[in-house]
């Protein structure tokens, strides 16, 4: 029985591009005045669209980003906002129907920065406060020393609430992410297949929309 289903944020429950791709625009704006010809212009375009589906720490080292376009777009995403409303995928209603009482419970747990990310979960809460949705909402701050993981988010919210793997399921878009850190704590993963995502072998299973969970939550 699955008493806990732990969702990704981005690319997973709202595209990260909602806001506009003017949001990371100065951000990649910052990064391109710090190239100085380390990577040649389409490398680096490549690098930038990542972006929207990796954290910046990982966009960097996989692309190859001198230390001076690391910190130019790390001090710039890190005082970036989300400060109009989003209304996430047009499934997201589905979130009300998986959850139950007492169980299945919802959680969310997303990587990035701080104030972004936050201010995502507060954008989406339009119609009702996001945060009634979720049993518990982790923010994996890649931008603070106490950073921890997702992992080691995963492993705790097992811990907390007693959750053996096979009880719970992880939902989300980046098999570099989510989906590796339930892999490796034996939880199975289900990968959200949203405009953009990459197909991976390494999710349990795959879905196009939330709709599809209740059918394996209930197998
Ligand atoms: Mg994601």
């Amino acid at each position: 029985m699955i008493k806990a289903i732990i969702f990704d944020l981005d690319n997973c429950l709202s595209a990260a591009d909602e806001p506009g791709s003017a949001l990371l625009e100065p951000v990649f704006d910052a990064i391109r005045q710090a190239n100085r010809g380390t990577l040649p212009d389409e490398a680096l375009e490549t690098a930038l669209a990542d972006c929207w589906y990796h954290a910046m720490d990982f966009v960097a080292k996989k692309h190859g980003f001198s230390d001076e376009m690391l910190a130019a777009g790390w001090g710039m995403i890190s005082q970036i906002r989300v400060t109009t409303p989003m209304r996430g995928y047009g499934d997201l209603p589905i979130l009300v129907e998986l959850r139950g009482d007492p169980f299945p419970m919802l959680f969310l747990v997303t990587s990035g920065f701080r104030q972004l990310q936050d201010s995502k979960v507060k954008a989406l809460s339009i119609e009702q406060p996001f945060e009634q949705w979720f049993t518990e909402i982790h923010i994996d701050a890649i931008d603070e020393p106490s950073r921890t993981s997702k992992q080691a988010i995963f492993q705790t919210i097992l811990n907390t609430h007693r959750l053996s793997p096979a009880e719970v399921m992880v939902v989300g878009d980046n098999p570099d992410s989510e989906l590796a850190a339930g892999d490796r704590l034996g939880i199975a993963t289900v990968q959200t297949l949203r405009p953009g995502v990459e197909k991976s072998d390494l999710a349990t299973h795959h879905i196009q929309t939330l709709g599809e969970l209740k059918a394996l939550i209930e197998r």
